[in-house]
């Protein structure tokens, strides 16, 4: 079975700095060295893959996105500064993701046809995103996790890889995160904080368990490997507010020493390819149907 493999190229400091600090600041140069380890092993293992680029990066280090580009691995968008959609109205979404897909398509000469929500934040309440990216040319999206949980997800989406039908009458593809079901409860697999906090063993008995019946969807980021740290600031934060965005750090740093070796083991294990590629493998695909989705 092929499996998707996909990277969120985004700088942990910038995006933990705007979601808990409310501070903007720009991406840091540790997004380029925890990249190119990315390229370097993907290269080793001869691995092409799928990265959703966010916008503020791109600018900031647009030779690096055109070196993505030129070892063939697919480029999509996440958008441009890593605001969930339910922050913003349809029409600012719009902008944003008919920004980063220009952006990104001046950088790499090539139509950037895929997208994924900061956050995967493509839920019940912003299925209308799913309209407007089909509206602004985009041919899949891959935003939706099929859970319920406390910050995302959209408990009882289809599982798989499926065309939605938007009330438009316009589709879009889904490429849905990987999930099982453990005891009656859908457990996320192979993203990137799930592959970190679980043991190895869980996230390949996982894996195998889900390539019986639909291609995974691996989903990594680039500061995953990156046990660094460095003083943060929160003194300006309220109290609730600085227990929250320490308890998020701290859950962020666990286990960043022993990823490398996990995405090594995933690589040699598993057949991967960008996205792109695992739709045009999928033969039967299932369909799911939106109402109302203004
Ligand atoms: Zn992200």
């Amino acid at each position: 079975m092929l499996n998707a493999l996909t990277i969120d190229l985004e700088d942990y400091w910038d995006v933990y700095s705007r979601d808990w600090l409310g501070i903007e600041i720009e991406p840091t140069e540790a997004v380029l060295q925890n990249t190119q380890w990315y390229l370097e092993t993907l290269k080793r293992f001869d691995v092409k893959a799928t990265f959703f680029v966010l916008g503020g990066v791109a600018k900031v280090f647009p030779n690096l996105i055109k070196q993505i580009a030129e070892d063939g691995h697919e480029i999509a968008s996440h958008g441009m500064g890593h605001t969930q959609i339910f922050k913003v109205d349809k029409e600012e979404f719009r902008r944003d993701i008919v920004e980063s897909k220009k952006l990104l398509e001046d950088l790499v000469s090539c139509p950037v046809t895929g997208y994924r929500a900061p956050t995967f934040s493509i839920m019940p309440e912003t299925k209308w995103a799913l309209e407007v990216l089909a509206e602004v040319g985009f041919e899949y999206d891959s935003s939706v996790f099929p859970i319920s949980g406390k910050r995302y997800g959209w408990p009882g989406f289809h599982k798989g890889i499926c065309k939605v039908e938007l009330t438009s009458e316009r589709n879009i593809i889904e490429v849905p995160m990987s999930t099982i079901s453990v005891v009656g409860r859908s457990v996320p697999v192979g993203g990137g904080g799930y592959v970190r906090i679980f043991p190895y063993w869980f996230t390949r008995w996982a894996l195998r368990c889900i390539e019986r019946q639909r291609p995974g969807i691996v989903y990594l980021h680039p500061y995953e490997i990156d046990a660094r740290s460095k003083r943060i600031d929160i003194k300006h934060l309220s109290l609730e507010d600085q227990r929250k965005a320490m308890r998020h750090h701290k859950m962020q740093l666990r286990n960043r020493k022993t990823m490398r070796e996990k995405i090594i083991k995933l690589l040699s294990e598993f057949e991967f390819a960008p996205i792109r590629q695992v739709i045009a493998r999928c033969g039967n695909m299932g369909s799911w149907a939106i109402k109302g989705a203004g």
